[in-house]
């Protein structure tokens, strides 16, 4: 099997003003100077990025935004595009968040037009699923999933290619900020299946290098069980991404 990097992502939502997004990555930025073996990543909120990136300079954190539109420019008002990202210093971009999916009716087909837009630009995309707490409770499972990763990476697979350096967030909706986490035993298992699909629908040697991180209530305390499964390859963070007293532990975990 491949060696996959850790990678903790903090995902900081609709949250953290300019002050308060500078002050917490210079906390981060002076706790990762010795860090080895684990990839740093933080989703500020739009306006925040590029202040953001000033501060990260040469340091070892990525910088990604949390979602992005499908086309480079036009009249979209209220989006942002690819370029304008990429301006602002993003390698990466949260895509498909179940928050996006509720709250703003973001359709599978939509997340596979980003996911397109941002590998053609040379973002790195994060392309989250997962189940609701009615699917888990119904069996459906598995079958949700495998429709979500069907249909967002669509055209990835009628191009017969993904790149490896794509990654995958498995963030049970029943999970997320709910404080109920998945057990390592389930998370596993879901992250198990998710890498045979790729192998399957793409390639064993994509599926090795390609990163699943598993997101839903990852705190201090449950992160190390979590990262000692075989298929979890780091977390998607939200709450306990706010703040550096839980934040740095997370990404510091292999000193539990
Ligand atoms: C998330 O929103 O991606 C997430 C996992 O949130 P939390 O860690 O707060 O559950």
């Amino acid at each position: 099997m491949t060696d996959r990097n850790p990678l903790i992502a903090g995902n900081w939502k609709m949250n953290l003003t300019l002050l308060e997004s500078a002050s917490l990555v210079k906390s981060i930025r002076d706790h990762i100077q010795d860090l080895d073996g684990v990839d740093v990543l933080v989703a500020p909120p739009f306006t925040s990025l590029a202040t953001v990136k000033g501060i990260i300079g040469n340091a070892k954190i990525l910088l990604a935004a949390q979602n992005m539109h499908w086309e480079q420019s036009g009249a979209y008002t209220g989006e942002i595009s690819s370029v304008m990202l990429l301006e602002a210093g993003c390698t990466h971009v949260i895509l498909g968040h179940s928050e996006r999916r509720m709250h703003y009716q973001e359709t599978d087909g939509m997340i596979d037009m980003k996911a397109n837009a941002a590998v053609q630009s040379g973002l790195t995309p994060i392309i989250c699923i997962g189940e609701t707490l009615q699917d888990r409770e119904a069996d459906q499972t598995y079958e949700v999933v495998r429709k979500q990763l069907e249909g967002s990476l669509e055209t990835f697979m009628q191009n017969k290619t993904l790149p490896s350096s794509t990654i995958l967030a498995y963030e049970p909706v029943w999970a997320i900020g709910t404080g109920r986490t998945a057990t390592p035993a389930q998370a596993q298992e879901v992250h198990h299946f998710v890498r045979e699909w790729i192998a399957e629908t793409f390639s064993r040697e994509t599926a090795d290098l390609l990163r699943i991180l598993y997101g839903g209530s990852v705190k201090p305390d449950n992160v190390k069980d979590l990262m000692s499964m075989p298929d979890i390859d780091g977390a998607l963070v939200g709450g306990a991404s706010l703040k550096a007293e839980s934040f740095i532990p997370l990404i510091r975990f292999r000193e539990q």
